[in-house]
């Protein structure tokens, strides 16, 4: 545990969230800071909405490296921080904050970072057709990231609510000069589905303790034309997933977008690079038990 080496020099990281009892993200920055050897901790703090100004305000009295932001507050933050990276703007969601001199509060969003971080080895999926089930806070960033990055040459929203998607699209056609971006509902997204390569799901469903839930319950749309990324985190495999590969598609679950975002968030507050072999066994560990 970390606290064999706290002393008087021990700086401090946060989770600012509500609520935050189940973040794997003290795992993961905790076993990263001893491997790394940086001399800080990592606390997850669960704060209430109307604390969230003081919360923040404490960082910089206490001289914090930074935090990371959770639901309820990775919108709310923003007034509360003295400037955002580019991508947290487009994104308009702040989950990192980085102290930097002076006690300036920059917020950045490395949750499109982390998304593309699994995506790095997939070369074919360049301009490749997509689809992203679900238009909520995550689905931002992953339509941020495809929109920057991966340049699909179409790109759906299916969501349950379409009206909530359009204003989603609508955020990010300024990075659509293209216009491949369009909305659906999930009940007809069936055919756009089989024709695309790659189908991420951006909502919670397969979520703990719900693992048995999907998104999509036709497996028989899947084929192994199809990379299936699921961004819910599961120690065993989410259903989708399961059925996914049993169609012969590559699959990759949430623990990498995670790890990711966790790693472009690390690499800002400590200068050091994230030791991947160490967090990926403390999190094995944890995810198996
Ligand atoms: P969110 O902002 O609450 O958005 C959830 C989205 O899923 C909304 O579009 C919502 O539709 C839709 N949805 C919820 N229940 C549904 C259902 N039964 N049927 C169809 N659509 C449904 O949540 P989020 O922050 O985007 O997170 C979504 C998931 O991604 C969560 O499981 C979260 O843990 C995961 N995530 C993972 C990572 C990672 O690093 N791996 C990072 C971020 C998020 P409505 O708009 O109609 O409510």
């Amino acid at each position: 545990m970390p606290d064999a080496h706290l002393d008087a020099h021990t700086r401090l990281i946060c989770l600012l969230g509500d609520p935050v009892e189940h973040s794997l993200s003290p795992l993961i920055h905790n076993a990263a800071l001893r491997a790394a050897g940086v001399n800080a901790v990592y606390l997850a703090l669960s704060v209430a909405p109307e604390q969230l100004g003081a919360a923040v305000g404490g960082l910089r009295a206490l001289g914090a490296l930074g935090a990371n932001v959770t639901i309820p507050h990775k919108q709310s933050v923003i007034p509360y921080l003295d400037g955002l990276t580019p991508r947290a703007e487009a994104i308009g969601a702040v989950n990192t904050i980085v102290q930097e001199a002076g006690g300036r509060l920059r917020g950045d969003n490395t949750d499109a970072a982390g998304f593309l971080h699994a995506l790095e080895g997939a070369a074919d999926l360049r301009s490749a057709p997509a689809i992203v089930l679900g238009s909520g806070g995550a689905a931002r960033a992953v339509v941020y990231a495809l929109l920057t990055a991966l340049r699909p040459e179409s790109l759906t929203i299916a969501a349950r609510s379409p009206g909530k998607a359009e204003a989603l699209a609508a955020d990010f056609a300024v990075f659509d000069p293209e216009g491949t971006l369009r909305v659906i509902s999930l009940a007809e997204a069936g055919p756009v589905l089989r024709s695309s390569r790659l189908v991420i799901n951006a909502t919670p469903l397969g979520m703990a303790p719900h693992t048995d839930a999907t998104v999509w319950a036709e497996p028989s749309d899947f084929g192994v034309e199809h990379t299936v990324y699921d961004l819910v985190y599961a120690g065993a495999e989410t259903r989708l997933l399961r059925e996914a590969a049993g169609r012969g598609a590559r699959t990759i679950g949430g623990t990498a977008m995670l790890v990711g975002q966790a790693a472009a968030s690390f690499e800002q507050w400590t200068g050091t690079p994230m030791p991947l072999h160490a967090v990926h066994s403390a999190l094995r560990a944890h995810l198996d038990a």
